[in-house]
This record gives C-alpha cells, sequence and structure tokens, in this order.
C-alpha cells in the first residue's frame, strides 16, 4: 500500500494537522508540532494532545504514516559547543513532542560544518546528537533527511547518511527521509527508469532500503547537481513525472509515509489523486 500526503498546516494548534491531511484525501502528512523558526515553544496541553488523537482517528491515519518534521533551527552537527548543546535540547524536546503526541517519527535535517569543522567531524556530531536524544527518549525512531547540499549542509551524499547510522548505536530507532528534489539536485538522475534504477540501487548498496522511514515527494526548479533547494509542483520541474509513476509502482516505497513539499497547496489534492492514478495494477 501506498501512503501519499502533504506537509499541511499547524497553525491554530497540532489538532488541526490531520483535519487539514483528512481535506484533501491525504493517507499520510508531516507537520511542525511547534513554530519551525522559533527555539521556544510552548509544552503541548492535554487538550491539545487528547484532540490530535481524535482527529488523526478522524482522518483514518495511523500513526506509523504521520511524519513529523524538526525546527530548522536545529544543527546537531554544529561545530560550536553552546549552540550544539542548544540544539540537542530543542531536538529532545521536539522528540517528546512526538512522543506526547502518539507518533512514531520524527524527520530533520542532519546539520551544518559551516566551514569550521570537517563533513566527517560535523557528521560525528549529529550521530553522537542522536545517541544523546534517544537514549533520554522512547519510541520515536529519528528519520534523517537527505539534503540538496545547499552551503554547508550535510547529509547531499547518501554517504553521509550511511556514515552518521554507523555511529548511531541503537539501529532499530534511525531511519532515514529521501527527498526527490534533494535527491536530484544533490546529483542522483531521477529523470528516467533507467536513472532511478540507478539512482535507487545506489542507496540500496550504501544505505539500505531497510532504513527508508519516509519520502518527500517533490518536483525540482533548479537542474540536476546544482545544490540548490527549490521545489516544484509535479511534472512541472526538472526532473518529470516518470520518477513519480516509478515510486508509486515500485514495493520498496511500500507503506512508509510519504509527503508532498510542493510549493502550490492548491492543487495538493490534484496531486494526490495523480499520484494514485498511476498506479497500475
Ligand atoms: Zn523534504
Ligand atoms: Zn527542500
Amino acid at each position: 500500500m501506498k501512503y501519499v500526503g502533504a506537509h499541511v498546516s499547524a497553525s491554530g494548534g497540532v489538532e488541526n494537522a490531520p483535519l487539514n491531511a483528512k481535506a484533501i484525501a491525504a493517507k499520510a502528512f508531516a507537520l511542525f508540532t511547534k513554530n519551525q523558526r522559533q527555539w521556544l515553544a510552548k509544552p503541548l496541553t492535554e487538550k491539545s494532545i487528547n484532540a490530535f488523537k481524535i482527529n488523526l482517528a478522524k482522518a483514518g491515519i495511523t500513526a506509523e504514516h504521520v511524519l513529523p518534521h524538526d525546527s530548522y533551527l536545529i544543527n546537531l552537527g554544529h561545530p560550536e559547543a553552546e549552540p550544539l548543546q542548544k540544539s540537542r535540547s530543542a531536538f529532545i524536546d521536539e522528540i517528546q513532542r512526538c512522543q506526547q503526541l502518539g507518533l512514531k517519527l520524527l524527520n530533520f535535517h542532519p546539520g551544518s560544518h559551516l566551514k569550521k569543522i570537517s563533513e566527517d567531524d560535523s557528521l560525528d556530531r549529529v550521530a553522537e546528537s542522536i545517541n544523546i536524544a534517544l537514549d533520554k527518549t522512547d519510541g520515536v525512531t529519528a528519520v534523517i533527511e537527505n539534503t540538496a547540499g545547499q552551503g554547508t549542509n550535510l547529509g547531499y551524499r547518501f554517504e553521509h547518511l550511511a556514515h552518521i547510522i554507523n555511529k548511531v548505536e541503537d539501529k532499530s530507532r534511525v531511519g532515514v527521509c529521501l527527498d526527490t528534489c534533494h535527491s536530484f539536485t544533490a546529483g542522483y538522475d531521477l529523470r528516467t527508469t533507467t536513472a532511478c534504477d540507478k539512482s535507487f540501487a545506489e542507496f540500496e548498496t550504501i544505505v539500505g532500503f531497510k532504513y527508508l522511514r519516509g519520502m518527500h515527494l517533490n518536483d525540482s526548479k533548479p537542474d540536476l547537481g546544482t545544490r540548490v533547494d527549490r521545489h516544484e509542483s509535479l511534472g512541472k520541474g526538472k526532473i518529470g513525472l516518470e520518477c513519480f509513476r516509478y515510486i508509486m509502482n515500485d514495493a520498496r516505497f511500500d507503506n512508509i509515509p510519504m509527503v508532498l513539499e510542493t510549493v502550490n497547496p492548491d492543487i495538493w489534492p490534484d496531486e494526490i489523486s495523480l499520484l494514485y492514478s498511476m498506479i497500475k495494477d
């Protein structure tokens, strides 16, 4: 089974996200459990937590198909002690919020070396950050997203994801989320079936599909290998529809949340139905 949805708004409270997902006929969704551009957030209230669970059931979506995304401010590979500590605390808070909501996954970007330490040193810090967070929490898997590699962001090579996973102690609580736009602009071609075969075979060899916990389905404004992160609506960018047809018909992508982060929320219902219409039986 394929579980497709979008990164929906949680404005007015996390409990609104499942209803926003239901409104677009999503079978999965992503959300921010706090304002993604601020460090501090009020704790979730009992009322909000209960309403979230009720609305999730109303939407007919299970916790396994919700892929929360953490704050953009967090840098788990930060070269400096104080901001690294701040990021680690905020990350633990994010996991605890997921735990309170009964959710199983937390999606995040690995981090940035900011040209102050090497990529390997920064990746080591990310792994250490994950170890610290997993040790202090329960039941939530840390889902590392691959990136476009814009600026000094890590995670644009499958080797970066493998490097982190190798150093995470509890392998049962670490996974990855592949973003099609990020993969493509990082240099993994996805424009044709042959290109998809090759790029996903590389992913299997270096990371392994057993770690795949989610997908972000986005077309790309920039071209292959440009390392620029700009999403586009499906079929309107440089990747094109063949990639999404490939994914929708490949069992390696079954039973995980697949989330649109495309640029026009007005057409999310159309994009979701387009994706389901691609499935050959
Ligand atoms: Zn993404
Ligand atoms: Zn992106």
